[in-house]
């Protein structure tokens, strides 16, 4: 059983470290069965505690190493835990971010979304990054170019 996990542990980190180490899905991909890893052997520990019990019985077990083991074990998976936490954190604040360069990729007069590096739209000739006339500063929406407030959210327009 042990060997079984250890060497689809040991297979697991082989693949990941093909992986870019600093992304975050590789973190949580590390994280992750890092936490499995520990929880096979939370109950291994389990599993020898009640053998013990068993097989020592009228003697009295001596549970200290195993004990010490577990809380060990079970420290390291709230270390794993809030790593795992982080590399979310992580991973949202990259997609966000993405989303941020597409969104200023995208034509605010054509909605065409254009390649990196390009500061007109290829599909129109709009200054890329700059609101399109009458798009609205707070909330995005698009009014007819002549308005002077946002039809959505009363924001003032430019
Ligand atoms: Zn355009
Ligand atoms: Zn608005």
């Amino acid at each position: 059983m042990a060997d079984l996990f250890g060497g689809l542990g040991g297979f697991m980190k082989g693949l990941s470290s093909f992986m870019p180490q600093d992304d975050p899905d590789t973190k949580i991909f590390n994280a992750n069965n890092e936490l499995n890893e520990l929880k096979q052997r939370e109950l291994q520990l389990y599993a020898e505690i009640g053998k013990k019990v068993i097989s020592d019985v009228g003697s009295r077990p001596e549970f200290s190493d195993i004990v010490s083991e577990l809380q060990e074990n079970q420290r390291r998976q709230i270390k794993v835990k809030e790593t795992l936490k982080t590399a979310e954190d992580e991973k949202k604040e990259k997609q966000r971010i993405e989303q941020e360069e597409r969104k200023a990729l995208t034509c605010p007069n054509c909605d065409y979304v254009n390649p990196e590096g390009v500061k007109f739209c290829q599909e129109c000739g709009t200054k890329l990054g700059a609101p399109g006339k009458g798009t609205c500063p707070g909330c995005g929406t698009k009014n007819p170019p002549e308005s002077r407030f946002c039809g959505e959210c009363g924001h003032k327009l430019l």
